[in-house]
């Protein structure tokens, strides 16, 4: 092995110990059921982005330690794969129940490192740890098939194995539920993960390393590797070692990432970027829509690919739905997740936030109003006050982008046609939202919308048992439900003769 192994600086064997310090984890990745540090020093060190602090840092693992990481999951597999569905099932309950057990912990350290509140950070360990539940039980459901014979003396049917070692690569905007919606399903059905989380939030991925392995889950089953970014999907993708890649995060990386799997003809899934139209239709109550609304674009101050970016209102409400809007927003508390009441915590870094003014800057030198939203009230400079856009056109930044911040751009209506072609003119096609009681119209439009979501009346729509993904430019696939496992498995066909 290449890898320094280390002295475990902590005790892992106290299954009560607290995770919630980033200092725990001293530059260490986790490969092979080894804490290392990297090889050549190199590391990346993690910000909290509501106040800036120097949380902690990670190391960047050299492409030797990687090959190393690979060849482990590899070996691995070929155990992992012969348990029984039920028995790597208890193991996942094993990991569920520890997570659960850690919930605060681990929402103490989500808060730290993405900026989340509290609040939000403890649904997403629930959220996170359902699909471990789930496909804990759901591994022992990957069926195969009888097929009625054409062949003389002949039994056919089918069976379902695990593709092999996945990579998994994860963004920063949820640090722990984008890792348990693919690990979960790819250990269930029986592959070894690597998983490479964002460089801004890999404290979350190395927490559930460490549960994973309290848990019983044995060496090179689901390692950490923390590294530069281009660097270490350019080798995951490249090995005919790894035979799948899951990516959720932008649809730019997405593309990059699909078009180096060529070349190893790899299993792929994407779940990338949204643009998701929030339709309010004439028979709604202005203030009930306009409430769901706010819900639907600031949660995670809007850094959520599900977040409502285009929201397109029937004329005959349009300004009152605007009012009920900005009264609302003029609620939502803005200031470091750690502190109680909080509902926007920080955007994730300056980029973002300078990515958000010029959006906003975009829209109003093209016609938009700017009804609500002042940043001399931001408490800090990751921080962007939630900001209201009238008028919204579809040549703007605002109608075109993910926007990725809390920029609520809203747009009037007319007629049904008129509004599936205004919702469905993006290269994205992830969520989209329908707020109207009018039965006719929801049909029409939830067949009309071309968008791989599409959730009426409610603002959740997620959830462990539900095929979670996009049509068009926002992906390839689908995580949660009995389709989130079959990711991870191949179909063989066999023809068993002279019977
Ligand atoms: P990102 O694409 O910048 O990063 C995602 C991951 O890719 C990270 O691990 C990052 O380190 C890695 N990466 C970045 N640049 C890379 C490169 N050049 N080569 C290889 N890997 C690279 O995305 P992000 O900013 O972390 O996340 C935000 C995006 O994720 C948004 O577009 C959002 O809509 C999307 N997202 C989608 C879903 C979904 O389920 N569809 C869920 C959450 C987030």
């Amino acid at each position: 092995m290449s890898v320094q192994t280390l002295t475990r600086q902590w005790a892992s064997a106290s299954d009560g110990m607290a995770l919630e310090d980033p200092r725990l984890f001293r530059q260490l990745a986790y490969v092979n059921g080894c804490w290392v540090h990297g090889e050549a020093g190199r590391e990346e060190a993690v910000f909290d982005p509501a106040t800036g602090e120097r949380l902690g840092q990670v190391p960047w693992l050299e492409s030797t330690q990687i090959d190393t990481a690979i060849a482990a999951a590899d070996e691995a597999q070929r155990e992992w794969r012969k348990l029984r569905a039920d028995q790597r099932g208890e193991l996942l309950d094993a990991w569920y129940d520890l997570i659960r057990a850690h919930k605060q912990d681990l929402a103490m350290l989500m808060t730290r490192e993405q900026g989340k509140s509290l609040d939000d950070a403890r649904g997403e360990v629930e959220y996170g740890a359902s699909f471990v539940h789930w496909f804990a039980e759901e591994g022992s459901r990957a069926f195969g098939e009888t097929i009625p014979s054409h062949i003389p003396n002949a039994a056919l049917g089918t069976v379902r194995e695990p593709i092999g070692v996945a990579a998994l690569i994860t963004p920063w905007n949820f640090p722990l539920a984008m890792i348990t919606r693919k690990a979960a399903a790819a250990l269930a059905a029986g592959c070894t993960v690597l998983v490479k989380p964002a460089g801004e939030t890999p404290f979350s991925a190395l927490a559930l390393a460490e549960l994973a392995e309290r848990a019983g889950i044995p060496a090179g089953v689901f390692s950490v590797i923390t590294g530069e970014a281009a660097e270490v999907s350019k080798q995951l993708c490249d090995d005919p070692r790894v035979a799948g890649l899951s990516f959720t995060g932008s649809t730019r990386v997405g593309r990059l990432l699909l078009s180096q799997c060529a070349d190893s003809v790899k299993r792929v899934s994407l779940e990338l970027g949204g643009n998701a139209p929030f339709i309010v239709g004439p028979d709604m109550d202005p203030e009930e829509a306009a409430r769901a609304a706010v819900d639907a674009k600031f949660q995670t101050s809007g850094q959520d690919c599900l977040a409502a970016n285009r929201i397109l209102v029937h004329d005959s409400l349009y300004e009152d739905f605007l009012s009920h809007f900005v009264r609302l927003m003029k609620q939502l508390k803005v200031g470091n997740g750690l502190v109680s009441g909080i509902d926007m915590g920080p955007l994730i870094h300056r980029d973002a936030v300078a990515k958000a003014q010029t959006i906003v800057d975009d829209a109003v030198e093209q016609g938009a109003r700017l009804i609500h939203g002042d940043q001399s009230m931001a408490p800090g400079p990751n921080f962007f006050m939630p900001v209201l856009l009238a008028d919204v056109t579809p040549n703007m930044r605002a109608w075109r982008e993910e926007t990725f911040s809390p920029v609520a751009g809203v747009t009037a209506w007319h007629d049904e046609e008129e509004v599936i072609a205004m919702a469905n003119d993006t290269e994205y096609g992830l969520a989209a939202y329908v707020y109207t009681h009018d039965i006719r119209r929801v049909w029409q439009l939830m067949r009309g919308l071309r968008f791989g979501m599409v959730s009426v009346n409610s603002v959740k729509m997620t959830g462990a048992p539900i095929p979670f993904g996009g049509v068009k430019q926002s992906g390839l696939g689908r995580e949660g439900g009995r389709q989130g496992l079959e990711e991870y498995l191949d179909i063989k066909y066999y023809c068993l003769g002279g019977m």
